[in-house]
């Protein structure tokens, strides 16, 4: 087989160590690659170099870290820490090299890739885009176990170190120079050039000399474990392990903070969580490579589909604006139309603000902002739609409407225009019954906030062409956005699983279990907010209009909850309007329980515990889940635990709803 990793030595005595796996697009750490780097350092300390230079061949990818395959399959913890062991013993062999190693870094870097950079004496990177540099460990449940929480500290300090461990975000080169990762940027094109002027300098001087960095204090450790407890709720363990471990090592020789690294890392690799975070990194992987060919019968030959370029949008509101804004940020022209023009006036300034915001968190320069804002045309008329390759309706949740619709936008729309809905639970077959050639009919939607959700439900009607499906997939990934498909159906999968939920919670208060104990008890199991604070966001005549369908769709199963009618006759929205009107008040910097509730609270008082509470709502999120299954909306349980972890926010590190529930024996 050929070797993964591969030596020379030059005429001016460097010896270069290429990382280059000829069997995959990246390079990956796996036993195999160790063992091809461990020859290749072997046979370099056996012949006489000046210096050394580490690079990969590579365009796009430096190193992107362990095969997570291989980590994941580790059986225990002992396991575990024998690979965390085994990179150890690899890159200290560069760290203790006879001559000084240059790591020279282009493309993404991660996770053993930048413990490789650590290992070396020096670090150069490329300026390239591609160029990314981290240790995202803690992203997937575990801890840089390759000798990252040993070497960062001392060059960085730990405090700085943990920040970035604890972040696990890849960095561009220059904040990576910035933040002391990287000793050096050259441009891409001198990369490999520089790195070998840096290693002959440095095997004609004593080495580089590095400032010892700052200690932290103990109370600085304590205060961010405290922190960190607070914010995971003790969820995500590796997350206070390596603080803890970061901190107990910071007088100890390399040797032994190795040793207590590896430990650490097989304790976490070999955990519940890790095990659950890299099935999510996989589930996202495979978005990447999503096709419609499960949904249609096969083809001769694939053809790459036509991609759409000009957009059209129907209804300026709070997913019509959200949609434009993210489609024209995207490079797509979009028209936008709403029914008045200070509805579509209202919808421009939307679009406006999250333009700024994306500038004001440094996500899109003002000038990229200012054009994406001017490939928005707005109208209350029908101008512009005309061209356009696909057109998105996000007007009022009815029926009717939509058709009215759909049977208006064939007159102005090309025949070979894609009409797409953004609904979020009405069957499209339904609201296209109207359309000329339903077979260019489509379900797209979105979740809000669009510029922050990445679930996309691509639906399929019974009419759906494949062309339709392909063109509307390839222009879902574009976005950036991360689809799934289903099959249409009655709130797909995400509405309603989500609202039989929220619904059996609205169902507890009414029996007496109390706002502060229902969202406690579900905020305390990993979600990112309880259902009743939920319901205040999505907005309470939301949640009652869905309770609605989800009874006429579902009747017999579906029992509406009435809280949240009773609250919209008494004016409350939740909190799109304004400071006192849900199951919480939002006028000071924290929510607090509404007063106001108090007129509707129940006569019974429950003692429900926060297991049983969870128990009841998690039964009949997995039974719904389910039925949806059995009824072939979706393909495969994984494509439902993927769509509620990035359309509902259920919680990663459980690995997915149906995935926890066939682990806790309950399907
Ligand atoms: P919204 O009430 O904020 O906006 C709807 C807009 O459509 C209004 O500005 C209205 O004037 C306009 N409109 C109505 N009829 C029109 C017509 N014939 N032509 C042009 N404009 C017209 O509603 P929204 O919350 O943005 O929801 C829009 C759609 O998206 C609905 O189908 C909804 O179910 C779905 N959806 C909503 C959310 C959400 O959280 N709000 C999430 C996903 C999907």
């Amino acid at each position: 087989m050929n070797p993964t990793v591969t030596h020379s030595v030059d005429s001016d005595g460097i010896g270069w160590i290429v990382f280059d796996d000829p069997a995959a697009r990246a390079n990956v750490f796996t036993p195999a690659v160790f063992a091809d780097l461990r020859a290749a350092i072997a046979a370099l300390e056996a012949k006489t170099v000046r210096a050394v230079v580490v690079l990969s061949a590579k365009e796009r990818i430096f190193i992107a870290g362990a095969d997570l395959k291989w980590l994941s399959r580790a059986p225990d913890a002992a396991t575990a820490a024998a690979i965390s062991r085994e990179g150890q013993a690899c890159f200290e062999l560069l760290a203790r090299f006879k001559a000084p190693v240059v790591c020279a870094i282009h493309g993404a870097c991660a996770g053993g890739g930048t413990e490789v950079a650590l290992a070396s004496h020096w670090r150069i990177a490329s300026d390239a885009r591609e160029t990314v540099i981290g240790l995202p460990e803690t992203t997937i449940g575990t801890i840089p176990g390759w000798g990252g929480t040993v070497r960062l500290p001392r060059l960085i300090g730990a405090s700085a170190a943990l920040d970035h461990i604890l972040k696990g975000a890849l960095l561009p080169a220059a904040d990576a120079l910035r933040a002391g990762l990287i000793d050096e940027v050259a441009p891409a094109a001198e990369l490999k050039a520089r790195a070998k002027a840096v290693a002959l300098r440095l095997a004609d001087s004593a080495g580089p000399t590095r400032a010892t960095p700052p200690a932290a204090e103990a109370a600085y450790f304590d205060g961010l474990r405290a922190a960190v407890l607070r914010k995971t709720r003790g969820q995500e363990p590796a997350l206070v392990a390596v603080v803890d471990l970061i901190a107990q090592n910071a007088g100890l020789p390399v040797d032994a903070a190795l040793e207590a690294e590896a430990r650490v890392f097989g304790e976490m690799t070999a955990g519940e969580v890790c095990k659950n975070l890299i099935h999510v990194f996989f589930l996202k992987e495979a978005v990447k490579k999503l096709t419609v060919d499960a949904w249609f019968p096969p083809v001769a030959a694939s053809s790459v589909p036509a991609p759409f370029k000009k957009i059209g949008v129907v209804g300026a509101g709070v997913m019509g604006s959200g949609i434009a804004q993210w489609c024209a940020a995207r490079g797509h022209d979009v028209v936008l139309r709403d029914v008045k023009p200070e509805f579509v006036e209202r919808g421009l300034a939307v679009i406006r603000g999250v333009f700024d915001e994306s500038v004001a968190r440094k996500k899109m320069t003002p000038e990229a902002a200012a054009v994406g804002l001017a490939r928005v045309k707005a109208t209350t008329d029908w101008d512009g739609f005309g061209d356009c390759d696909l057109v998105i309706e996000a007007i009022v949740e009815n029926v009717a409407a939509k058709q009215a619709l759909f049977a208006e936008l064939t007159k102005v729309v090309r025949p070979d225009c894609v009409l797409a809905s953004n609904t979020s639970a009405l069957p499209i077959e339904e609201l296209a019954a109207t359309a000329s050639e339903p077979g260019r009919t489509i379900g797209v939607h979105f979740f809000n906030p669009v510029s922050r959700m990445p679930l996309v439900e691509l639906v399929l009607s019974p009419h759906t062409a494949r062309g339709t499906a392909e063109r509307t997939l390839a222009f879902a990934k574009a976005l950036g956005k991360t689809p799934v498909i289903c099959r249409s159906s009655p709130g797909f999968l995400v509405t309603r699983v989500l609202f039989f939920y929220l619904n059996e919670a609205c169902l507890l208060w009414e029996q007496g279990v109390a706002t502060e104990t229902l969202d406690a008890a579900l905020r305390g199991w990993g979600w990112p907010m309880g259902p009743m604070r939920l319901i205040d966001e999505v907005g309470v005549d939301v949640a009652d209009f869905i309770y609605g369908e989800m009874a006429h769709y579902f009747p017999g199963r579906f029992e509406g909850a009435t809280i949240c009618r009773r609250m919209l006759a008494a004016g409350m929205k939740g909190r799109k309007n304004g400071a006192s009107s849900g199951f919480y008040t939002y006028a000071g910097a924290k929510e607090a329980l509404n007063p106001a509730m108090a007129q509707f609270t129940p006569e019974a008082k429950s003692t429900l515990t926060a297991a049983a509470i969870i128990e009841r709502l998690n039964r009949v999120m997995i039974d719904e889940t389910k039925r949806v299954l059995d009824a072939g909306v979706l393909k495969s349980a994984d494509d439902a635990d993927f769509a509620l972890l990035m359309g509902a926010g259920f919680p990663a590190f459980r690995g997915g709803l149906m995935r926890y529930a066939k682990s806790m024996g309950t399907i």
